[in-house]
């Protein structure tokens, strides 16, 4: 609490605090003043033609408060107020209760309505508070109370003497809308840099939650949050770090009903997934929609990044067969060293960075791989394909008629069948089932009319032989998916 030290304001009170209880007003004495206003701000039970529920603020105490001191002191001084308090609520409000409580006394009540309404105005501009309403089809995500102006000219300072940013380039980041798409490792390194960096509207879509076994890599959150939903810790995350942004929270799966919707609304869509499908579904959306798609694996200590334009090259001109998510192992099977990830996604922050401000070249011709235990990267080409559904706006989910469930499957959709496995020779458990044998390692087969099922430990390098087969034009080879090891694999009998 501090106060003006001059004659006048000697004796006068500010103070400023939040509190997760219920507010109850009670005026405080102050002898020498001739008029007290007090005003309460209620949670009211609609916003904008919605039904709301109840509502829930959320502010980083500290600078919500410093914020709001000097808030008040300001006031004091401009309005020659004797006394100012105000109380904000944070946490779940109802319908009805008292969300922010401003009381004001001046010598003249003129003074003291004229300063209680500029506090009023004020506060939702310049106290870095964030409210959800909850409505009763949905909730509105995280919004500022009203936008937040810079929190100091400082922030940017670094970044704006870069001749490649300048004011201009600091306002096309201000006017820029970007899509995250998954909240994971690779999030973790591309949105606190596109935070800090100011990009104005930051959309998150995930629909998991917090999960310990995770928190190696996705350093957005903390081991107390296990459980939460991850949209809403990682818009927390961002908003502590710039203020100034606007976070827009999907907790929804993406996919092939809501995926144009969404990719419409923004300029730069980032895929931090580790799913093929989602990756292949954004790549044709962002093709189809002309929107630049920025995407990365990572695999052990090795990742790989690219970025489609919308004239240029597209993930599927360079994997024309979409594989599905079995063919490749996703962290939780093959492991992941934390950091992998997360220098993926500041890569990843880079390319939109890049294509925004326009300095270096974004990797829309190349895809770059880099190996973290060497040190070595690699740019191979990338070219437009001819036939590519994406480019050609007629992608359609892969049907997947390259593998089969069951064994049982197999016989019903193929009758006779040949069973090949593609394991090497001193992998178990070995077929009972008739088969021949044919390990990757020194693969020799010989097609014939017969269909043929290629078979291995988890169904990926099965998978890779019969893709190939496809390739090749040999139209009835397939692949039994999950492979031996798969818990639901049975031999017919
Ligand atoms: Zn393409």
């Amino acid at each position: 609490m501090k106060s003006c030290s001059c004659r006048r304001c000697r004796g006068a009170r500010t103070v400023f605090s939040l509190t997760p209880e219920p507010i109850s007003a009670t005026a405080r004495e102050v002898p020498s003043a001739g008029g007290f206003v007090s005003f309460e701000g209620k949670v009211r039970d609609h916003a904008g033609g919605r039904q709301v529920l109840r509502l829930e603020y959320e502010a980083f105490d500290e600078l919500a408060v410093s914020e709001g001191e000097l808030l008040c002191q300001e006031a004091m001084q401009r309005f020659r107020l004797l006394d100012v308090r105000v109380i904000h609520r944070t946490g779940r409000l109802e319908i009805g209760e008292t969300a922010v409580l401003i009381q004001v006394a001046a010598a003249h009540r003129k003074a003291a309505f004229e300063g209680c309404e500029w506090l009023i105005d004020e506060l939702k501009k310049r106290v870095p508070i964030w409210k959800k309403e909850f409505y009763a089809d949905g909730d509105s995500g995280w919004v500022a109370v009203e936008p937040v102006a810079p929190i100091d000219e400082r922030f940017y300072e670094r970044q704006l003497r870069l001749p490649e940013v300048g004011e201009a380039g600091q306002q096309r980041l201000r006017e820029a809308r970007v899509l995250l798409v998954g909240v994971g490792g690779l999030a973790s390194g591309s949105l606190p840099y596109l935070a800090a960096a100011g990009i104005g509207t930051i959309g998150l879509v995930d629909d998991d939650v917090v999960d310990v076994s995770n928190l190696h890599r996705q350093i957005l959150y903390r081991a107390q949050d296990e459980g939460k939903i991850k949209v809403e810790r990682a818009a927390e995350f961002a908003k502590r770090l710039n203020p100034t942004i606007n976070i827009t929270t999907i907790p929804y799966k993406l996919s092939k009903i809501n995926i144009n919707e969404l990719v419409e609304q923004f300029d730069w869509v980032v895929d931090g997934t580790d799913s093929l499908e989602v990756k292949f579904l954004l790549n044709a959306a962002c093709k189809r929609l002309r929107k630049p798609f920025t995407t990365a694996s990572v695999h052990r200590f090795e990742g790989q990044i690219l970025t489609v334009m919308p004239d240029g090259p597209c993930l599927q001109c360079l994997f024309p067969e979409t594989p599905p998510d079995a063919c490749v192992g996703t962290c939780a099977e093959e492991g992941v060293l934390g950091l992998t990830p997360g220098l993926f996604g500041i890569l990843q922050a880079n390319e939109v960075l890049k294509g925004l401000l326009g300095y270096g070249e974004v990797l829309s011709q190349e895809l770059m791989l880099f190996d973290l235990r060497t040190g070595e990267s690699q740019r191979l080409a990338r070219q437009k394909r001819e036939y590519c559904p994406a480019c050609q706006g007629d992608y359609k989910m892969p049907s997947n008629d390259l593998e089969v469930a069951t064994l049982e499957e197999a016989q019903a959709k193929l009758g006779e069948f040949r069973l090949v496995d593609v394991r090497e020779s001193d992998e178990l458990p070995r077929l009972k089932v008739k088969h021949e044998v044919s390990p990757l390692s020194r693969f020799t087969w010989e097609p014939s009319e017969t269909p043929t099922v290629f078979i291995c430990a988890h169904g990926v390098r099965s998978y890779q032989v019969a893709s190939q087969c496809r390739a090749q034009g040999i139209s009835n080879a397939y692949s039994l998916a999950g492979g031996v090891l798969n818990p639901s694999f049975k031999e017919p009998v």
